[in-house]
């Protein structure tokens, strides 16, 4: 699933190329539409033009200048395609904002994760509200981190998916970030010493930024506006690598069940 990398991608993607454009028509196949309030969608989409995209932990809100924003969640396959960078033909397209001169589709994702709600309402979604701190914000420090994991009695992996604490770490970050800090999943949250409590916030931020850095993961259906993949995966230190040597200890990575999530670690390298 795309997680804060992948959706920060994205964002900043589509600041790039869509902020300022008009929409002149919204598209959405009859079929995908399901229960889906098309026509609200097309009054508060149409004629409007994008003022600014934000992230909100793993969901991307596009703000139009009609006071209405398009929050989008790409589940675990949805990809944004932008038909002026991207050669190829969508598969799966669920809606279409059609442009001047080009369009962008939002395929594999069901419309029931897609909302146009008026701007002004956006923290009041369920969705949203409920976010913790945001780990690339301004004055997410160890000391921050220390409050959030204070009284937290489940495991750490469970700690770091769940989105009420910090907003936009996923099954994929989450087990690269407890290797990176040498840091078993299992461990009890509110148990983490001062010095593991900042180890973890260094983890989280540079394994964040190296997601970033790298295009972002896609192991599974990620692409960029342009559907050029991210490389993340290619440098996976736990994910995905059941049974093959770990690249500090030679120890085979193992693979256990953590709150129903898959989860990748090396038991010599993390304690
Ligand atoms: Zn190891």
């Amino acid at each position: 699933m795309p997680e804060l990398p992948e959706l920060e991608i994205l964002k900043d993607e589509l600041k790039r190329h869509v902020l300022g454009r008009r929409v002149r028509e919204l598209i959405v196949p009859q079929d995908k539409a399901g229960d889906c309030p098309v026509p609200h969608w097309k009054d508060a989409l149409e004629n409007a033009r994008i003022t600014d995209v934000e992230r909100r932990g793993k969901m991307l809100v596009v703000h139009l200048d009609s006071g209405f924003s398009l929050v989008i969640h790409l589940m675990m396959v949805g990809q944004l395609l932008l038909s002026s960078l991207y050669d190829g033909t969508p598969s799966d397209v669920r809606l279409t904002l059609v442009f001047d001169s080009d369009q962008l589709t939002l395929g594999q994702v069901h419309l029931k994760f897609i909302r146009v709600v008026p701007t002004h309402k956006i923290d009041e979604l369920p969705e949203v509200s409920k976010l913790g701190h945001d780990p690339l914000e301004e004055g997410f420090d160890a000391g921050l981190l220390a409050d959030v994991l204070a009284g937290r009695r489940g495991k750490i992996k469970s700690f770091l998916l769940d989105q009420r604490f910090l907003a936009g770490i996923g099954n994929t970050y989450a087990d690269e970030i407890l290797f990176a800090a040498r840091m078993t999943p299992t461990r009890i949250a509110s148990s983490l010493t001062d010095p593991e409590i900042k180890g973890l916030h260094e983890s989280i931020v540079q394994t964040l930024n190296r997601g970033l850095e790298l295009g972002g993961s896609s192991e599974m259906a990620f692409v960029h506006l342009d559907g050029v993949k991210g490389a993340f995966q290619e440098q996976f230190r736990v994910k995905s690598r059941t049974g093959l040597p770990c690249f500090v200890c030679g120890t085979p990575v193992e693979r256990v069940s953590i709150g129903g999530r898959g989860t990748y670690f090396c038991a010599k390298c993390q304690k």
